[in-house]
């Protein structure tokens, strides 16, 4: 299951990052697909990106929402908040566990033999946090004198574009070189910060910062798609809690806004069958019968 994942991951980021063109012609794809939205964060500005990014769509519609009242165009962005909603909605935070370029670099780089940290659960609130301030009441809140909002996460915050798009494109285009001034320094400071911090801790930047992660926990105990215990079958053994990714004890906490669906439990180290895919609530696949325990 879990090198079914792995293949997955590395599909999706094909996938939304399909125009291999870019070194030759310079520039970033701007083609018909490019009105598809990404499920997971992928940075429209990355020159190889077909689709783009629902956090960097969210941000320039709040941001654009002062202005269109003033100026009495009305605009609401439907589409994007639709697209959004219909993926959490449907996949819950699969999306995370399965299609996130960002969350597969982030594993990459834990997999680099260290000795391993956990990170305290208080932190998990940051990524709320962040989804409310700099996604949604910064740029709602803070405008130019056009009345329109900044992006606040990808200009201040976002990793993911740093690494797809801020660096390449420096790299590609060395006019914006002289350009680059303490804004690009932070940025590559953080994405330095967290690329060292998934050395030694799993999934941090999922964990603690990502809004999009945070908007798609929302729909993680509603999804369409769930992961579900059957309580009958579970024996209480834990064996799920020393696997988790992102620390979760999965018989305990079901469906929990932390869980980014990645199966581990159910594939590696449920033994009892207890840990099953739903779609609607109707299990997928037949229940194996439960193995009679002999006491020794
Ligand atoms: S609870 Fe299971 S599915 Fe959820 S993140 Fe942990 S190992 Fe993955
Ligand atoms: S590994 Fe399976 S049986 Fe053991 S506690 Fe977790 S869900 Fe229950």
């Amino acid at each position: 299951m879990q090198s079914i994942r792995k293949w997955v991951q590395a599909i999706w980021i094909f996938l939304i990052n399909g125009y291999w063109a870019f070194p030759f012609t310079g520039n970033m794809y701007q083609g018909p697909l490019k009105v598809i939205c990404s499920p997971g964060l992928n940075c429209y500005s990355c020159p190889a990106a077909t689709t783009y990014c629902p956090l960097g769509s969210l941000q320039q519609l709040l941001g654009g929402i002062r202005y269109s009242l003033q100026s009495g165009q009305y605009y609401i962005g439907t589409f994007v908040v639709g697209w959004m909603g219909i993926l959490g909605a449907t996949f819950g935070r699969f999306i995370c566990g399965w299609a996130c370029p960002f969350g597969l670099f982030q594993e990459l780089l834990h997999k680099i033999p260290s000795k391993k940290y956990s990170i305290p659960k208080a932190f998990n609130w940051g990524k709320y946090l962040f989804l409310l301030f700099f996604v949604i009441i910064l740029p709602l809140v803070i405008v130019d004198q056009f009345g329109l909002g900044a992006p606040w996460f990808c200009k201040y915050i976002c990793p993911a574009g740093t690494l797809e798009a801020g660096i390449p494109m420096v790299l590609l285009m060395p006019d914006l070189r002289s350009t680059l001034g303490m804004l690009y320094v932070n940025k590559i400071m953080i994405l330095l910060g967290f690329t060292i911090w998934s050395v030694f801790a799993s999934r941090p930047f999922c964990r603690t910062t990502c809004p999009l992660g945070a908007f798609y926990a929302l729909f993680n105990r509603f999804s369409l798609i769930q992961l579900q215990l059957d309580e009958d079958a579970c024996t209480n053994c834990k064996a799920c809690h020393e696997v988790c990714p992102v620390e979760i004890r999965f018989n305990e906490t079901p469906g929990s806004n932390e869980c980014i669906n990645c199966m581990k439990c159910a594939s590696d180290a449920c033994r009892f069958d207890a840990i099953h895919l739903a779609i609607a609530g109707h299990r997928l696949g037949t229940a194996k019968k439960k193995p009679t325990i002999v006491p020794t």
